[in-house]
């Protein structure tokens, strides 16, 4: 599904990322783990195509490096934002509807069924999003995401200033996501929750993957879990 290899990002002369190589299969959920500064922004900013970057990304072996920010999005890439981004003076549903608007079919019936898989937000559709909680608001940005259909949904540290029991309730939406089916590349901070709901994790550090494996893998090496868990 999603193939990125060898990728170097850059800020203007600054290198963020050194030559990353990693694959999310799809149905997966595949996580991007990494303390600050680590380059888990910059490589999701590299694959939406905002961040300038070299190497290889690839969508079911469609090439998107030559492509721009909207035309990987029709491709299927939609990304939920590092810090829950939602457009404050709209409605919980003028927002879903917005994440809509490139594909108008069936808007209302999607927007039904993300109302049925993320409750809150059904009960809360006509609130300011400006008003809801951060949890809230974090569910009402991945749902956005969703509305554009993707194939693959990115998720840039969903967990990132909530409450621990928030950062539960976000985890159990996103393996509700996967249990429908959605393949996922999560990049996140918070290395025990996303341990639990991925099918293979990456560390990043240092612009530079210093581990991979399974969660069971990685769950039996003492040190790196130290180090994982440490992060949050
Ligand atoms: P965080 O969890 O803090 O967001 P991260 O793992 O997402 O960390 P990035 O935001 O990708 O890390 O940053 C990787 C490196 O690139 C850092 O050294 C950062 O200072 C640098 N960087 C990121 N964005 C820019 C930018 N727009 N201009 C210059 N340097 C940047």
């Amino acid at each position: 599904m999603l193939d990125v290899e060898n990728l170097e990002v850059f800020h203007g002369p600054i290198e963020a990322v050194h030559g990353i190589s990693f694959a999310v299969a799809e149905g997966q959920c595949v996580a991007l783990l990494g303390p600050n500064g680590a380059g888990k922004t910059s490589t999701i900013s590299a694959i939406t195509g905002i961040a300038k970057a070299t190497g290889s990304i690839a969508l079911s072996g469609v090439d998107l490096t030559p492509l721009p920010v909207e035309s990987r999005m029709r491709k299927g890439i939609a990304v939920s934002p590092e810090g829950r981004r939602v457009f404050a003076n709209l409605s919980v549903e003028e927002n879903l509807r917005l994440g809509g608007a490139q594909q108008k079919n069936d808007l209302a019936d999607r927007i039904a069924e993300w109302f049925d898989t993320f409750p809150i937000l059904g009960e809360r559709r006509n609130q300011l999003a400006g008003t809801l909680s951060g949890g809230e608001q974090q569910m009402l940005a991945i749902a956005r995401a969703l509305m554009a259909n993707p194939r693959i949904l990115l998720l840039d540290e969903p967990s990132l200033g909530l409450a621990p029991k928030i950062v539960t309730q976000i985890f159990t939406m996103i393996g509700a996501l996967k249990e429908k089916g959605m393949t996922i590349l999560l990049v996140e901070q918070n290395a025990t929750q996303a341990l639990r709901l991925s099918d293979y994790v990456y560390l990043l550090n240092n612009g530079r993957i210093v581990a991979e494996g399974t969660a069971e893998t990685l769950g039996t090496n003492d040190a790196l879990m130290a180090e994982l868990t440490g992060l949050t």
